[in-house]
């Protein structure tokens, strides 16, 4: 989504609210899936020549579970605080920390797609206790028990077991 920054950005002092939905649906390049579109509510504010964009984002993901495979929702809820500033060809004094736009619009999707990135937890599990798929035969522990021999979860045992074979 294309912002439009001109009821700020000529007004020092001046601030705006932020309400809107990002749609991400073809965002499938990133490896994230989002089941529906994003909610970005925030501020932007006109600080000194600069755009101060604070925004929390509420989204709604579907992952494979890292144990059992099966795919899960999960929500996400992040905050972010970023410098916009108007991009001055010619200048060669850019603050590595800030964002930079062109004439008096703004992408937002990169700028909410990286902090989603950012901030999103490695691990994915459908439920805390998830059992995950049982190595020998493969089923899913989550739909019941298998028929393989009882895997043991204390390390000690994989020494008994492989001192007794199968
Ligand atoms: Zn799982
Ligand atoms: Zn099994």
């Amino acid at each position: 989504m294309i912002l439009d920054l001109t009821p700020v950005v000529n007004f020092e002092g001046k601030k705006m609210d932020l309400d809107v939905q990002l749609d991400f649906k073809n965002a499938e390049d990133t490896g994230l899936k989002f089941l529906k579109p994003v909610s970005l509510k925030g501020t932007l504010l006109n600080i000194g020549g600069s755009l101060e964009l604070s925004a929390s984002i509420v989204a709604l993901l579907e992952f494979d579970c890292d144990r059992c495979c099966e795919s899960l929702s999960e929500e996400f809820e992040g905050e972010f605080t970023e410098i916009l500033r108007k991009e001055d060809i010619g200048a060669d004094d850019k603050n590595p920390d800030a964002i930079y736009y062109q004439g008096n619009s703004l992408d937002l999707d990169d700028i909410v797609l990286n902090n989603i990135i950012l901030q999103l937890p490695s691990k994915h599990l459908c439920r805390e206790d998830c059992k995950g798929l049982c190595p020998t035969c493969g089923k899913n522990l989550n739909l019941g028990e298998c028929d393989c021999e009882s895997t043991p979860t204390d390390p000690r045992f994989d020494v008994l077991d492989s001192l007794l074979g199968d």
